[in-house]
């Protein structure tokens, strides 16, 4: 029979009427400053932690319930005589029940304005503290940090003479872990995104060991071959990315090669602030395409080849609608993914069982770390998660870029940062026209980025191209000239960019430098 139960919850969703039947069933209840007031207010009994403590909270509330007479009601185990002992010599009433839910820290660095500070005084210390003390003695305490799980418990409390069961105890204490487990990684994401935007004095360094913690999702029939076993496992810490929350509405189970290729259109499409759409095939964009609307995003990011999007994943970073789906829905597609589906979208895949159809909430946080398995170790790095802005960009050629161009070459170079290297991306109104991805030469790239653009009928006259990383020789600035380009953007800082530079300039067309690479492998 549970006795005493301390409430300190910040979402305070539900807890007046869980209190007021606690209080109905003899139960005694402390409380913080903020839940206590509210509880007060609202004609519910409760004690003040301060008041049985007989310390104030203090420290604008960085120490409000860390005590001894706290933690050992909450930590000691009843069936050891000395605990007992303990807590009656230093007058320690047992507390039974912990409900705390945190300082909400993942919502206050979801503000783009959060200052540091802010997200600081939003770590919560004490919260934490009593839910991992009630999870480790969870024999003895029901923990609860979840307001969804006030009903079935305040059931099982009354059905059973206000007692809850080992297993409905074991499983809170369960869900806690993982609580807190997420909420620490999510102030570690932060702190580590903080240093990965900074410039490369400031990169962090990194631990000696490193304490990685992914749990299984799934056993996968195969992986990137029928003959490979393979599963998939989650970043227990993630709170954002394509895989850490993603819903699957229909379709078969997912396979490994949609996963990897699900992450690689939905990191591009989410970089994106208008409408748009990406269509990817092992794991290299062979569509984008922007517009006024889903559709219109997709018909572009479709012509752009649409041999390759044959049997692709398809994201988009807006909500699909009954038009787009239909569109979606003729061509053969794996998998389809979107922050959202309308109802008619949703009826419509209907009728296509085998597409996997996907909704992911859209986010910009990103991976702490970017890991890659080599024989025998694994290579660390920070994510790529650096975008220019126009003020960064310089422009090297004697001719100015227009506006349409400039508009261009920013979409170019948006894209070209998800596509594999050696890449060189033609773009122009909004699409690409020719994707040259995973080459070995820069070259090569640009050539078959044009033969490509040719196939698919689309003309390069105009266009905008984009390089993820210097040209090393005029050779290639040649190829995407020679096949209709007017303006280039790349990072510059190759030995000759003075004759990659004069190419342009003899050519007579823009060329941009971005300061940065984006290799990608
Ligand atoms: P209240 O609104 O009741 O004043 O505060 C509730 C919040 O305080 C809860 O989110 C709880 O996790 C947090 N909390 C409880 N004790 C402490 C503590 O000692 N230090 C800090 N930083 N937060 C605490």
């Amino acid at each position: 029979m549970i006795k005493q139960a301390l409430i300190s919850v910040s979402d305070k969703t539900g807890i007046l009427e869980f209190s007021r039947e606690l209080v109905a069933l003899g139960v005694n209840i402390l409380s913080t400053g903020g839940t206590a007031k509210l509880l007060a207010d609202n004609g519910i009994k409760v004690t003040e932690v301060a008041d049985h403590t007989g310390f104030p909270e203090m420290l604008d509330g960085r120490v409000k319930t860390l005590h001894p007479k706290v933690h050992g009601g909450i930590l000691a185990r009843r069936d050891f005589p000395e605990h007992v002992n303990a807590l009656a010599e230093h007058q320690i009433p047992l507390i039974d029940m912990v409900v705390v839910n945190l300082y909400p820290f993942q919502k206050t660095i979801a503000n783009d304005q959060c200052a540091l500070e802010d997200a600081i005084e939003n770590i919560d210390i004490g919260g934490p503290a009593m839910l991992r003390s009630s999870a480790k003695n969870h024999k003895d305490v029901i923990v609860l940090c979840d307001p969804s799980d006030y009903a079935t418990v305040l059931a099982e409390l009354k059905a059973n003479q206000g007692e809850a069961c080992y297993e409905t105890k074991f499983t809170l204490a369960k869900k806690v872990f993982a609580h807190t487990a997420q909420y620490d990684g999510a102030i570690t994401n932060y702190f580590t995104s903080l240093g990965a935007d900074k410039e490369h004095e400031t990169r962090s360094a990194y631990p000696t060991t490193l304490n990685l913690h992914f749990e299984k999702v799934q056993e996968m029939r195969y992986g990137e071959n029928p003959h490979q076993s393979a599963a998939f496992y989650r970043d227990i810490h993630a709170t954002e990315g394509a895989l850490a929350n993603y819903r699957q509405l229909q379709g078969k189970e997912l396979s490994f090669n949609n996963i990897a290729d699900a992450d690689a259109a939905w990191e591009c499409v989410k970089s994106f602030d208008e409408t748009a759409c990406v269509i990817v095939k092992h794991a290299n964009p062979c569509g984008v395409g922007v517009g006024l609307t889903t559709l219109e995003a997709y018909s572009k990011a479709l012509q752009t080849d649409p041999t390759s999007a044959f049997g692709g994943i398809i994201a988009f970073n807006y909500e699909v609608d009954g038009n787009t789906a239909e569109a979606v829905a003729k061509q053969f597609v794996e998998v389809v993914i979107a922050p959202s589906f309308t109802d008619q979208a949703k009826q419509i895949f209907t009728n296509k069982q085998n597409v996997r159809v996907l909704e992911i909430a859209l986010g910009h946080q990103r991976n702490t770390h970017d890991l890659k398995r080599v024989g025998g170790g694994l290579l660390v790095q920070a994510p790529d998660a650096k975008n220019v802005t126009l003020a960064e960009i310089k422009v090297a050629s004697k001719k100015q870029p227009t506006p349409q161009q400039l508009q261009d070459l920013m979409f170019a170079w948006r894209v070209a940062k998800f596509v594999k290297s050696n890449a060189i991306v033609f773009c122009g109104n909004g699409m690409t026209l020719g994707v040259g991805a995973g080459q070995m030469s820069r070259v090569d790239s640009a050539r078959i980025a044009s033969i490509k653009a040719q196939h698919a009928g689309l003309s390069l006259v105009g266009s905008a191209v984009a390089s993820d990383a210097f040209f090393p020789f005029r050779d290639g600035l040649d190829v995407v000239v020679n096949a209709g380009a007017t303006c280039v953007i790349q990072p510059g800082g190759s030995m000759r960019d003075q004759e990659v530079i004069d190419a342009a300039d003899e050519q007579g067309i823009v060329m941009l430098l971005t300061g940065v690479r984006h290799f990608r492998h």
